[in-house]
């Protein structure tokens, strides 16, 4: 598998971008956070032991994030091409992929954005309820309000959005994200790319360095 993983911050646009890439159909995108969603709102154990961490913005433990991950990639052909947006988020999920020959990471691109803009991106950003299309009050703005563009389904703020959970959100990154940066690096894996463009420029500068 070639797998490219997405770091950054939550709000630095690693999901948007990953959505983006998968549509052209020559990537599969898994985010974490949304099949963690998912799980959730399927009454799934995994969500039910999920969804604690999650509503105060800690990191769901990584035994059960190891095991939902490697579940999902042991359905993926051995020549697809990979993006995983929101995983690894601590070393020891990066050893997890590294240690399975088939899972090892070919390339990992950090998204910077100043954390200013992290926190405005996250208070202001609305998602679909039944679509998980991601809005923002500002930035992105639905076409009527309240209402998802792509299916007319109800933008809901998630819980995890609110300012002092996101601010915490921000923190328990801060506290991980530099060992992974180091860990990637040591390994010349590591990219790293300014995320507060233009969304267009980004998708660009994504698909010179993964295409
Ligand atoms: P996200 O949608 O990526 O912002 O993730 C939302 C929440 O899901 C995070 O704040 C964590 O509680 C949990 N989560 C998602 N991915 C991971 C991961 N790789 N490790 C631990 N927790 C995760």
């Amino acid at each position: 598998m070639n797998i490219s993983v997405f770091l950054g911050a939550p709000g630095s646009g690693k999901g948007t971008q990953a959505k983006r890439l998968s549509e052209t159909g020559s990537f599969k995108h898994f985010s974490t956070g949304d099949m963690l969603r998912a799980a959730i709102g399927e009454g799934k154990l995994v969500g039910k032991k999920a969804k604690e961490y999650m509503d105060r913005g800690e990191l769901v433990p990584d035994s059960i994030m190891i095991e939902l991950i490697e579940e999902a990639l042991s359905h993926i052909s051995a020549d697809a091409r990979v993006i995983l947006d929101g995983f690894p988020r601590t070393v020891a999920q990066a050893e997890a992929l590294d240690r399975n020959p088939r899972t090892q990471v070919k390339l990992a691109i950090q998204f910077n954005v100043p954390e200013k803009k992290l926190i405005e991106r996250l208070t202001g950003r609305r998602i679909c309820k039944n679509c998980g299309e991601s809005f923002h009050l500002l930035f992105v703005p639905p076409k009527q309000s309240g209402v998802c563009d792509k299916c007319a389904g109800p933008l809901i703020q998630r819980p995890d959005d609110s300012e002092s959970v996101a601010l915490h959100r921000l923190e328990v990154f801060n506290s991980q994200n530099q060992k992974l940066l180091s860990y990637f690096s040591s390994a010349s894996k590591l990219q790293e790319i300014n995320a507060a463009q233009e969304v267009e420029s980004i998708q660009t500068l994504l698909r010179q360095i993964l295409c």
